[in-house]
C-alpha cells in the first residue's frame, strides 16, 4: 500500500495500514515528515481524542505524542475544546520516531508527479526522477496548500511556505491525476502568523511563556484598531485584514507553541507598533508582509474515503474533506487506511458509525456541502451539539464506540 504525502493524515493513514497487516510505503517530496503540523500546537477537540483512542488506529499514537509533548493543558477543559498546546519544535522528530518505529517506510525528497492507470484503478504513482512505485491499493495525504501560483494569485505570502515548496516543488493533488476532479476550488485567509518569541520583550514573554492554559491576551493601541488595512496589502481588492477583529475586543490573542502564535494578520510594521512587540520577528510566514492563506482544495470521495469513481485510491487528511483540526484529519488518515489496507486484502470497506461524533462529522457534515461553504474544525460547528455528542463524560463517549463495535477496530490485524 502507498501512502503519499506524510503528513498527519498519511502518517496516521499509514500506522494504521501497518496494523491492519498490509506493507506499506509513505511517499514524501520534502525532507521531512509532519507537513504543515510541524508549526502548529493547539490539541482541540477532547471528545474525538477520545474516540481516536479508542478505535486504536495511528490518530491515537499521534495524539499520545502530542499529549507527551505538552507545554500547556487546559486543566478544566472547555467543551469540545480541551486544549493540549504541544511543542511544534518537537513534533517532526517525535513522528519520524514512530512511523520509522513501526517499520514504515518512508521515501523523502520522492515527489508524485502523476499517475498509471488501468481504467478506474490506479496501479503505480510516479516520481518526479521517473520512478515507478506500484500498489495494490493508495492513499492521497497530499494536504490542500499550495502551490506557489496560489501564493501569487492571492497575494504574497500563504501557508505553503511552511511546507518549503519552493525547494521540494509544489503539492500534487493525486486524485485529480487520477482523473477525478476536486470538489471545489476555494481560499481563506487564515490568520496563525508565528512571531519568534525571543524577538519580543521580557514584559511579554513572561506572559505568554507564563500563562498555565497557553493562551495570552495583549491589549492593541487604539490607532490600530481604528486603522483601515485595505491599502496595505499587495492585493485592496483581497484585504486579508481590513479592520482588526478579535475575541476579546481590544486584545491580541496570543497562543504558546512555543513560538508566540497569534490570530491576526498584520504587516510587519503594524506589528512593531503593539507595546512589546517593537522588534517583532515573524518566524511564519517568511514570505512578504506577514499574511497566511488557507486553500480549500478537497477530493471527491466516499463515506468509505475511497476517491468517487475510483477502485482503490482513498482520500485522507485534508485531502479528504473541508475540516481543519488535527484529530478529524488523522481520523480521516485512520480510516482511508484502514480500507484501503481492506481492498488490498479484497474485504469489504468500512465507514465510521454515525452513531459516534467522528463518524456524524465525516459522514453527515462534511460530505454534503455547497460550494460556498467552508467547513472549519468540529469545534466551531456546533451541529453536534444537538445530536447530543458533547460530554465530558468518558464512560459515555466509550460506551457509544463499544455499542458501535468499533472499540479497538482500527487497530486489529486483518484476518
Ligand atoms: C497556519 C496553520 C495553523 C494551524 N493550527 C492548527 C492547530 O493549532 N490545531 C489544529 O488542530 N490544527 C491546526 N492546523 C491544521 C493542521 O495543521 C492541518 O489540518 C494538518 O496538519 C494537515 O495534515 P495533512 O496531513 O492533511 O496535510 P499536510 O500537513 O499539508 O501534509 C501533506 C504532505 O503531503 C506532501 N505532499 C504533497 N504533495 C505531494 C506529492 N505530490 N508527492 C509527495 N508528497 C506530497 C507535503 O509535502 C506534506 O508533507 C493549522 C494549519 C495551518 C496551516
Amino acid at each position: 500500500m502507498v501512502v503519499i504525502g506524510g503528513g498527519l493524515g498519511g502518517c496516521a493513514a499509514a500506522l494504521t495500514a501497518q496494523r491492519a497487516g498490509v506493507e506499506v510505503e509513505i511517499l514524501e517530496r520534502m525532507d521531512s515528515l509532519a507537513g504543515v503540523a510541524s508549526w502548529t500546537g493547539q490539541l482541540l477537540t477532547w471528545i474525538l481524542r477520545q474516540e481516536a483512542k479508542l478505535m486504536g488506529g495511528g490518530a491515537a499514537d499521534i495524539v499520545h505524542l502530542m499529549e507527551s509533548l505538552a507545554i500547556h493543558v487546559t486543566p478544566e477543559f472547555d467543551v469540545p475544546k480541551g486544549n493540549v498546546t504541544f511543542d511544534v519544535t518537537r513534533i517532526e522528530a517525535g513522528l519520524r520516531h514512530l512511523v520509522e518505529g513501526a517499520a514504515i517506510k518512508v521515501r523523502y525528497r520522492s515527489r508524485v508527479v502523476d499517475v498509471e492507470m488501468e481504467g478506474n484503478k490506479m496501479v503505480a504513482a510516479l516520481l518526479e526522477d521517473g520512478t515507478k512505485i506500484k500498489g495494490d491499493a493508495f492513499v492521497d495525504a497530499t494536504g490542500r496548500t499550495g502551490g506557489v501560483e496560489w501564493c501569487e494569485k492571492l497575494g504574497q505570502g500563504c501557508v505553503q511556505c511552511m511546507l518549503k515548496c519552493t525547494v521540494f516543488g509544489d503539492r500534487v493533488p493525486i486524485s485529480t491525476k487520477a482523473g477525478v476532479p476536486d470538489r471545489e476550488e476555494k481560499w481563506n485567509y487564515f490568520p496563525m502568523p508565528l512571531i519568534a518569541m525571543e524577538s519580543l520583550s521580557s514584559e511579554v514573554r513572561n506572559k505568554i511563556e507564563g500563562t498555565p492554559e497557553g493562551y495570552s491576551y495583549h491589549p492593541i493601541p487604539g490607532e490600530l484598531l481604528e486603522r483601515d488595512f485595505t491599502n496595505d496589502w499587495r492585493r485592496p481588492d483581497r484585504p486579508v485584514t481590513k479592520r482588526i477583529k478579535s475575541n476579546v475586543p481590544g486584545m491580541l490573542e496570543v497562543v504558546h507553541v512555543p513560538f508566540a502564535k497569534c490570530t491576526l494578520n498584520l504587516p510587519l510594521k503594524y506589528w512593531r507598533q503593539i507595546p512589546g512587540f517593537e522588534n517583532a520577528w515573524l518566524v511564519q510566514p517568511l514570505s512578504a508582509d506577514g499574511e497566511t492563506v488557507g486553500t480549500g482544495f478537497c477530493a471527491q470521495r466516499e463515506k468509505t474515503m475511497r476517491v468517487t469513481g475510483l477502485a482503490n485510491l482513498f482520500a485522507g487528511g485534508l485531502r479528504s474533506g473541508r475540516y481543519t483540526a488535527f484529530v478529524e484529519v488523522m481520523m480521516a488518515g485512520d480510516l482511508a487506511g484502514h480500507n484501503a489496507a481492506r481492498h488490498a486484502r479484497g474485504k469489504d470497506l468500512v465507514s465510521y458509525p454515525s452513531s459516534t461524533l467522528v463518524g456524524f462529522f465525516l459522514n453527515e457534515i462534511n460530505t454534503e456541502c455547497t460550494p460556498n461553504e467552508w467547513h472549519g474544525p468540529l469545534l466551531d460547528d456546533t451541529r453536534y451539539y444537538a445530536k447530543g455528542f458533547s460530554t465530558t463524560d468518558y464512560g459515555e463517549i466509550r460506551e457509544r464506540v463499544v455499542a458501535s463495535g468499533w472499540l479497538g477496530a482500527l487497530g486489529r490485524k486483518l484476518a
